[in-house]
This record gives C-alpha cells, sequence and structure tokens, in this order.
C-alpha cells in the first residue's frame, strides 16, 4: 500500500481501505477530472455502488471536488492538501476541452467573487471555461 496515498486519506480522517486507496492512486495519475464511468471501466473488480460511496465520501471529507462541466456525467479531481472547498476562496475556473473532452482544474485562477442581492447566501459556484485546451492547441 502506498503510504503516501494514505497518509492523505488518515490526516482528513478517512479510514485507507484497500479500495479507497484504489481510487485515490487513480485520481492522483490522472491530471484531468474523473467520471465514475471512468472509474468503472479502468478499475477492475469493483462495482458501480461501491465507487458512487468512495467518491462521495472523498467528497464530503474534502479529498476531491465535483465538477458539473455540462457533458453529462459529473466529474471528480483531486482537491489541494489545503483545500476546505469553501466558497468562494478555495473554488477555481475548471476548463473543458472540446477537441479531447478533458476537464482541467485551474487551482490558480480563483472565481471571481459575485455580488449577490441581499438575503442571498452563496454556498458553491461553478465556473467551466469551453474551448481548446493547451495539448489540442499546439
Ligand atoms: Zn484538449
Ligand atoms: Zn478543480
Amino acid at each position: 500500500m502506498n503510504k503516501e496515498l494514505e497518509a492523505r486519506l488518515t490526516t482528513k480522517n478517512i479510514k485507507p481501505t484497500a479500495m479507497r486507496i484504489l481510487v485515490l492512486d487513480y485520481l492522483n495519475r490522472h491530471a484531468s477530472a474523473v467520471s465514475l464511468k471512468d472509474l468503472e471501466e479502468n478499475l477492475e473488480s469493483t462495482d458501480r455502488i461501491t465507487l458512487f460511496r468512495t467518491l462521495k465520501t472523498f467528497e464530503e471529507h474534502k479529498i476531491i471536488h465535483s465538477i458539473d462541466d455540462g457533458s453529462g456525467s459529473i466529474k471528480y479531481a483531486l482537491c489541494a492538501q489545503t483545500c476546505e472547498c469553501d466558497y468562494p476562496q478555495d473554488l477555481h475556473v475548471h476548463f473543458y476541452c472540446k477537441v479531447c473532452f478533458e476537464t482541467k482544474c485551474l487551482p490558480k485562477i480563483k472565481i471571481p467573487a459575485i455580488n449577490l442581492p441581499e438575503h442571498y447566501a452563496p454556498e458553491e459556484a461553478n465556473v467551466v471555461v469551453k474551448g481548446i485546451c493547451d495539448g489540442c492547441m499546439i
């Protein structure tokens, strides 16, 4: 078992089971966000329900965040180690490439503060920029 991945789970108060390590390792090896379907197709001997529960646990403990990129399936990406997924300081822009269909985190680009009318309490925001990514542009 990978010590680094294990530590990443324990620091967020998640018990490092073999399944969780497997999913975390997969996310860690991918620069782009992944969907439940990606995990299902690429991780052998796993079932959809267990994978879904694992993702939900990760999301609740702020190991990963979910992204609705408009592609029809929710994608998941690893959070920065210090991320608390708080609005707005921990939220960043995502980029969806129309050529490779990959969704990437742009952690350095924060979501701009939006001035809402009185008595509106924002909790989350989703900013997805669509176009052609650097890998496909060259
Ligand atoms: Zn691309
Ligand atoms: Zn992200």
